[in-house]
């Protein structure tokens, strides 16, 4: 069963965001659970998380359907200590939040070196951030994004994302997201079904699939390798259908959020029946 949708507005309250998810038609959806660019917000009501609950079981949507995204300030690898202490205590409210509104993984960004250290020793801090965060917390996996790679954020190379994972003490709450512009930005080829055969190959072999708990589909503004986080709405970028089509039907992304984060959301609708046809569609078997 493929759970197909697209990070939808949460505005006007966290309840919200099942409704617009039906209303496009999604099987899955992505939500900022507080403003995304600040710090801090008033911690959730018991009623806002009734709400929240409740709309997801009138829409349909279970836990495994839906994939929440921390805040963009947040670097769990930041060299400097207080500046880390303080994206650590973030984090830990966003899990917070996740675990109160009954929701099973949250989806992050794995930080910058910003220059000041090294890669390693910055990877090293981000398993650490994460380790803290899962015991204070329960129930909610850790689900790291692999990234563009543009100025120095970590990430855009399997091995940092399986580098941080064997460092986290409790497997079984962490785990990864594919973000397809991401992957391609950062010199992963997706543009024909035996290039995403082989880098989910690669995937795999270096991470392991088994820790995969959701996917971003988003074709891609940049050519391969361009390390340019710059989205495009599916096949009008330099990725194209052929991937799209091979996540659609592939099982290895069956029950897990797939999630579109394409600029122009008046399209969403639109993608998500696409990929519902390609995915059905065995006529075009190789
Ligand atoms: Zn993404
Ligand atoms: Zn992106």
């Amino acid at each position: 069963m493929k759970y197909i949708g697209a990070h939808v507005s949460a505005s006007g309250g966290v309840e919200n965001a099942p409704v617009n998810a039906k209303n496009i038609g999604a099987t899955a959806f992505a939500l900022f659970t507080k403003n995304q660019r600040q710090w801090s917000a008033p911690a959730l009501t018991a009623e806002q998380c009734e709400r929240f609950r409740l709309a997801c079981a009138d829409n349909g949507y279970t836990p495994a359907q839906i994939l929440p995204h921390d805040s963009y300030l947040i670097n769990l690898g930041h060299p400097e200590r207080e500046a880390l202490e303080r994206s650590r205590a973030s984090f830990i409210g966003e899990m917070e939040r996740c675990e109160a509104l009954g929701l099973d993984r949250l989806n992050f960004h794995p930080g910058s070196h910003l220059n000041q250290i090294t890669t390693l020793l910055s990877l090293e801090r981000v398993a650490e951030s994460i380790n803290i965060a899962l015991d204070r917390t329960h129930g909610v996996t850790a689900v790291i994004e692999n990234t563009a790679g543009q100025g120095s954020n970590l990430g855009f190379a399997f091995e940092h994302i399986a580098h941080i994972i064997d460092k986290v003490e409790d497997k079984s709450r962490v785990g990864f997201c594919i973000d397809t512009c991401h992957a391609f930005a950062a010199g992963y080829d997706l543009r024909t079904e035996e290039a995403c055969r082989k880098t989910f190959d690669e995937i795999d072999r270096i991470i392991g699939l088994k820790y995969l708990r959701g996917m971003h589909l988003n074709d891609a503004l940049k050519p391969l390798g361009s390390h340019v986080d710059r989205h495009t709405p599916l096949g009008e970028g330099a990725i194209g259908w052929e991937c799209f089509r091979f996540i659609a039907r592939s099982p290895l992304f069956d029950g897990i959020p797939l999630i579109l984060e394409t600029p122009d959301e008046s399209r969403w609708s639109e993608e998500i029946a696409e990929l519902r046809r390609l995915g059905n569609d065995t006529t075009v078997l190789p």
